[in-house]
């Protein structure tokens, strides 16, 4: 059986080829193009003026329209055509998706009709993390499947996460790969095509450009050891009466924004940039990834560094209105940029979208948990690199609050779920829950979409985080019940709910907080709770035992990754009551099993599981030593 499909716009081979894949895998139907008149399917793009993706699904006796406002919303609303015949996409890549096959007289017999406007503009994910090519192209691909519509590249490109995945950084059971720069580029290359294929809103660069106006290229992220030429010290920022590169890295160096000759180079090299690719939707133009590094020569002191920031963000607007440009500029609030400006306001506010980053916040509550009456309290004052990053979600938003006065503009906020804190969740369930509910919230928070910073294989055992992310950016109201079960009955089958059981209260017992630093290191009572978190592992194990047994196909595969995690969870429980026991020298003898255990077998859950990331988390802030 054939289906005749129409495309009201030429040059959309990937979604065809899209159409062909799963019309053929799920439906048993081969799909052909056709001309408007003999289609029986019409495939329409439409640009409206609302930028809010906005789908249209029509099927009545085998024939109907896919109708959407951008290229990727019509992805989105392939996507989701499939979704209505079962189709689920539990995680990255297409080995993943799980799904009944059907038949022509299904799809003859379906009546749909969906009309449905994106909860929010901004709906994506930044790069972080050790990746593949291949990892960074399967989470590409699945971002429209689960809702999203954007990705943004770090850096010029991403050599920094290719290279610590292809020489396997912090893995030394495994093989080095061939990496260079040019092989990077290459990979960069075809990633960017994948993004323009699928029409994904495509953010670049973030930090970088400080260390790119002393001449370092921002491709090579925390790139260090090295020594600034004195040709180039007086752009450098001011730290007790000397001027170098911050713990020798350009990209941690904040510069002298008080001398003229900083702000304008840094322009320029945004205008070249923004000029050369046009590609780009969103630029984002933020400083060092330091703090309390900032120049303390007399003419900076005069100054806060959000209003220098906003000075040179006023006079990048300005040439790129004049070169022609209208890129769209990201700003952001993050380390001592939470400070709002005091004198300066950006002028062209349509040029900007402003991005709030509380990276050290707490994920053991939400946005919607705060007493707004009550507890937000006064922005502090800022003290010139004296500066402690809160963890409590009431003085961060008191941070945003002081902006949103000044900027009234387009915004978002940049999050940190799967970034560090997952790592504290041994159930994926209470972080899951919290991105719920934070997105959920959003809109109270007068914030136009979310980016989350990740790692990108973080599914271990599951991508239910990412999934609800997806969703609920889509649609916030969304129930948190029905998509445990559209997600979870599909991975795991008819005992879904025992897992559910199992992996909640793994949540419950584990903190995503302590495994970030955050908290006191000596807690007894954490420790008691790590103790339920190895048992509940222990006893899983016959459970998990006869469901592999019984089941085939995907839902094999899934029962055998939480049997990884079983034993992966149960490893780290016991390092982490120790560490939290104030046992260290034991803690330590455990940590060696964990690292010894996610080494060796790095390949058996190397999609779901950021071996490298969840080593530096542990390192640099749970307390363990490598
Ligand atoms: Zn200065």
């Amino acid at each position: 059986m054939s289906i005749k499909i129409w495309y009201q716009t030429e040059e959309q081979e990937f979604l065809h080829a899209e159409m062909q894949h799963y019309f053929e895998a799920v439906l048993q139907m081969q799909a052909e193009k056709a001309s408007e008149q003999d289609a029986d399917l019409k495939v329409i793009v439409e640009k409206e003026d609302t930028d809010m993706d906005h789908i249209c699904i029509e099927l009545h006796g085998g024939k109907g329209k896919i109708q959407a406002d951008s290229q990727v919303g019509v992805l989105i609303a392939v996507y989701r055509l499939f979704h209505e015949f079962g189709v689920r996409y539990l995680r990255p890549g297409r080995k993943n998706e799980f799904f009944q096959v059907l038949s022509g007289n299904d799809w003859a017999e379906k009546e749909i009709s969906i009309e449905e406007t994106a909860s929010f503009r901004h709906r994506g994910v930044c790069i972080e993390g050790a990746d593949s090519y291949e990892n960074l192209r399967d989470f590409i691909d699945w971002l429209p499947k689960i809702g999203m519509n954007t990705f943004f590249i770090q850096f010029e490109n991403p050599y920094s996460f290719f290279k610590r995945w292809y020489e396997h950084e912090f893995n030394p059971y495994a093989e080095k790969e061939p990496f260079n720069t040019e092989i990077a580029q290459e990979m960069s290359d075809r990633i960017d095509q994948e993004m323009k294929v699928r029409g994904i809103v495509h953010h670049r660069v973030g930090h970088g450009w400080t260390g790119e106006v002393l001449g370092y290229s921002s491709k090579y992220g925390w790139e260090s050891g090295l020594t600034l030429p004195e040709e180039k010290k007086h752009l450098v920022a001011e730290l007790n009466g000397k001027r170098e590169l911050f713990d020798t890295a350009p990209i941690l160096t904040s510069l002298d924004f008080a001398n003229p000759e900083v702000g304008n180079k840094m322009v320029e090299l945004i205008v070249n940039y923004a000029k050369e690719r046009r590609d780009v939707d969103y630029l984002h133009v933020w400083l060092s990834d330091a703090r309390n590094n900032i120049c303390e020569c007399e003419h900076c002191q005069k100054d806060l560094p959000s209003d220098q920031y906003v000075r040179i963000l006023n006079q990048l607007d300005e040439v790129l209105t004049k070169e022609g440009l209208d890129t769209k500029i990201c700003f952001l609030l993050y380390h001592e940029l939470l400070f709002a400006p005091e004198k300066e306001k950006l002028k062209n506010p349509e040029r900007f979208t402003m991005m709030f980053a509380p990276i050290t916040r707490t994920f053991e509550m939400s946005y919607e948990d705060v007493n707004y009456e009550t507890d937000v309290p006064e922005p502090k004052a800022y003290v010139r690199n004296q500066i402690v990053l809160p963890n409590s979600l009431e003085e961060n938003l008191s941070y945003l609050f002081a902006w949103k006065k000044m900027f009234d503009g387009d915004s978002f906020v940049y999050d940190y779920p799967l970034g560090r804190a997952h790592y504290g969740d041994l159930g994926y369930m209470k972080i899951s829950h919290v991105i719920y509910r934070d997105i959920h919230f959003l809109k109270n928070l007068q914030l136009n979409g979310y980016i989350s910073c990740q790692e990108l294989r973080a599914g271990f055992p599951h991508n239910f985080p990412n999934y609800v992310m997806g969703q609920m950016l889509w649609n916030n109201t969304r129930d948190y019940e029905e998509l445990k079960e559209e997600y979870f009955s599909s991975m795991y089958g008819e005992n879904w709910k025992e897992v559910i059981t199992y992996l909640e209260n793994l949540s419950a017992y584990s903190s995503c907080d302590y495994f970030n630093a955050i908290g006191e290191r000596l807690n007894p009572v954490l420790s008691a709770r790590y103790e339920v978190c190895v048992n509940l592992a222990e006893e899983m194990l016959p459970v998990i035992e006869a469901n592999t047994a019984k089941r085939d196909g995907l839902q094999k595969q899934e029962w055998k990754q939480l049997g990884y995690h079983r034993e992966y969870a149960m490893k780290m429980a016991e390092a982490l009551r120790l560490i939290s026991a104030g046992k260290h020298t034991e803690a330590q003898r455990m940590w060696r099993d964990v690292l010894d255990f996610i080494r060796r077998n790095e390949m058996a859950f190397q999609q779901n599981l950021d071996v490298y990331r969840v080593i530096e988390v542990a390192k640099n802030y749970a307390g363990f030593k490598l």
